[in-house]
């Protein structure tokens, strides 16, 4: 067919550019007929339909994820009235770098964590919070969620709507603190083993518990008058100084969750400091205490309403808590009661526990000690 279109055209009439035009283009046409890297149709076909799966599995995989992220995001408020705040690995770095509590960190209680130095103490605590999963969060959330629909008429609530939406909540490493829950500022900084006990029968009980202890150290922070109303009702008073008391305050165990060391029991007149002591100067880690009490005397008595100088009796022996009758009466918290700030956490835990009715009481406290009562009667929690 070619060659007859060429024998039609009379060549001499248009001479040779329109030869060399014609011949040009046909030169082209067979060129692209024939280009090497083109793909034939079967290949074309193959390839569109090859792209076309990828697509769509990219597209299921981004549904996937977009259902997957609604999901999660449905499951990290069910019927929940506030969003709960997590802190991230980075954030012990911003909380540590330059922190009070460190700075103040005494010898024994740098050995009690297991440290030579404050520099490595701080390094440590500025590495030391872990990721928090979608899976822990999500634990947290049915716990929340749980202990509101259990606390539906009790005033313990407040710590949970009022509290826990202001506060965030971090994971530590284990070694942290002794492996013991505890806060800073508005950040609760929870174990490893409380979100793993986040799936367990008993979290209500147990991991609740815990929860709305912390949120009483929080709460302390918030509303600091609040609490200490209910410390003045309980006689503690809060001294500017103890005479001849330094090598026991420099035993004392420190606690993230204490503004002040120097807390004074009054009772019918006489006057005790009450503390986490360890049992070595150089104790080999931060449970290596004893709960103990120190009589003290007022050096000021005319100040005897505001009670705030105090002297260590000279050859003072000291009483370990538990075998203090009328503190132990007073009070009937049998353990971590060395403080006030500890005794109401524990008033409160014990307060969560009787309003679930779990059926499980803290300790011996009870109606019989005049300090629940007080706490019940200032807190409104009758
Ligand atoms: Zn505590």
């Amino acid at each position: 067919m070619l060659s007859s279109i060429l024998d039609k055209i009379k060549w001499d009439k248009f001479g040779w550019k329109l030869q060399l035009t014609i011949l040009i283009i046909i030169f082209c046409f067979i060129l692209h007929l024939f280009r090497l890297d083109k793909p034939t149709t079967k290949e074309y076909f193959k390839n569109r339909n090859t792209l076309k799966d990828n697509q769509e599995s990219s597209n299921l995989h981004n549904n996937n994820n977009v259902n997957k992220d609604n999901k999660n995001q449905q499951s990290q408020k069910p019927n929940l009235p506030f969003t709960i705040q997590y802190l991230t690995p980075e954030d012990s770095y911003a909380l540590f770098k330059d922190n009070q509590y460190l700075d103040k960190m005494n010898p024994s209680n740098l050995k009690a964590r297991g440290f030579e130095s404050k520099a490595t103490c701080v390094k440590n605590y500025t590495n030391s919070f872990q990721t928090i999963t979608d899976e822990n969060k999500q634990n947290v959330n049915d716990l929340v969620s749980l202990m509101l629909k259990k606390l539906q008429y009790s005033p313990v609530k407040y710590l949970l709507t009022e509290i826990l939406s202001k506060s965030k909540i971090a994971k530590c490493a284990s070694w942290l603190e002794g492996n013991m829950p505890h806060t800073h500022q508005n950040i609760i900084v929870m174990p490893p083993f409380w979100f793993d006990s986040l799936t367990d029968e008993d979290k209500l009980t147990n991991a609740g518990s815990t929860l709305i202890h912390e949120l009483v150290h929080v709460e302390q922070r918030f509303k600091p008058q609040k609490y200490q109303d209910l410390y003045k009702k309980w006689n503690y008073h809060k001294a500017d100084y103890i005479d001849n008391m330094e090598e026991i305050l420099a035993l004392h165990r420190h606690n993230p969750d204490e503004d002040n060391y120097q807390w004074i029991w009054e009772n019918n007149g006489s006057y005790y400091w009450t503390g986490a002591v360890f049992k070595d100067r150089y104790p080999t880690n931060l449970h290596n205490i004893n709960y103990l009490s120190y009589p003290v005397v007022l050096l000021d008595k005319s100040s005897a309403n505001s009670p705030n100088l105090f002297k260590l009796k000279s050859l003072s022996t000291p009483t370990h808590l538990h075998n203090f009758t009328q503190y132990r009466n007073y009070f009937g918290v049998g353990a971590n009661h060395y403080n006030p700030n500890e005794i109401v956490a524990q008033y409160m835990e014990n307060a969560y526990q009787s309003d679930i009715s779990s059926g499980v009481n803290i300790d011996d406290i009870g109606d019989s000690n005049p300090g629940y009562i007080a706490f019940k009667k200032e807190f409104n929690l009758d």
